[in-house]
């Protein structure tokens, strides 16, 4: 398997950190997490539920903080990691940041719009997807709705599709099925969009809707742009993969969720995975 979405600090920060989220996303009662959130212990806990290549999500949550994450993001990538790097758009270097990244050997781009405090379609972006898409990397845009902030309609997939329609050739990663908790909104939006990945990250979330539905949703947008991805540490993949494996796709699109299509939008070769 591939996790396409996991989340990990540097081992200064990973206790408070890890504390602080599953606290916000808990809405007050912290949620179980699955690892330690430093990258020894996700390296270790990935290989034994049988991640074969787990792909970081770093964040940039300011300005001042962008070279040092994606420094961070550099340093951890190897050993069964790989790593997207971030910008944050109040950076005045955020467009040359992107050329950094890229040459940093960083994997892709991660947005988060509720974090970041900008709503994806504004046109202030502009400059920042144009680098990107010049890139030839991925973003990865959080998307629906975050405990951080409940109310923020930044990351909703109205609005992450307009940026999809607007850049054609910028390959865009949905999280969590096209957004969290608007899965009808991201049915009517996002769905079928050819430059459109949809990260499975927090299925058990969705579980709520019929497996009917799941498997609907996933073959109507098109199994091969579909990325397994579980939010490790605040889900635990081999749970999520499980789902994967229990909505009532075939073992040939099961295969295709779990690795195969993110081999293709990463550029690796199966045979060289650990
Ligand atoms: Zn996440």
């Amino acid at each position: 398997m591939i996790d396409i979405h996991v989340h990990l600090y540097p081992d200064a920060l990973a206790e408070r950190t890890l504390e602080a989220l599953a606290k916000t996303a808990g809405g007050g009662s912290s949620i179980p997490v699955y690892t330690d959130a430093t990258a020894t212990g996700t390296r270790e806990k990935l290989a034994q539920w049988g991640v074969r290549l787990g792909v970081v999500m770093n964040i940039a949550t300011s300005a001042h903080s962008m070279r040092k994450v994606n420094d961070f993001a550099s340093e951890t990538q190897g050993k069964g990691l790989l790593c997207f790097g971030s910008v944050h758009p109040e950076a005045k270097d955020a467009v040359e940041e992107i050329a950094r990244i890229k040459n940093l050997g960083l994997h892709g781009v991660k947005l988060h719009p509720v974090y970041q405090g900008f709503a994806a379609d504004d046109p202030k972006m502009g400059g920042i997807y144009e680098a990107i898409e010049k890139s030839g990397l991925p973003v990865t845009f959080h998307a629906g709705f975050d405990p951080a902030a409940p109310d923020s309609d930044f990351a909703s997939p109205t609005r992450i599709a307009a940026v999809a329609k607007a850049y054609p050739s910028l390959q865009v990663i949905a999280a969590h099925l096209g957004g969290l908790h608007r899965w009808e909104e991201a049915e009517k939006t996002l769905l079928a969009m050819k430059n459109v990945y949809l990260d499975t990250a927090m299925l058990a979330m969705c579980w709520k809707r019929s497996k009917e539905r799941l498997v609907s949703m996933i073959r109507t947008h098109g199994v091969k742009r579909v990325l397994f991805g579980s939010d490790c540490p605040y889900s635990s993949p081999e749970k999520e993969a499980r789902l994967i494996r229990e909505i009532g796709l075939r073992e040939d699109e099961i295969e295709m969720i779990l690795e195969e299509n993110a081999c293709g939008l990463l550029n690796i070769g199966r045979e060289t995975l650990p």
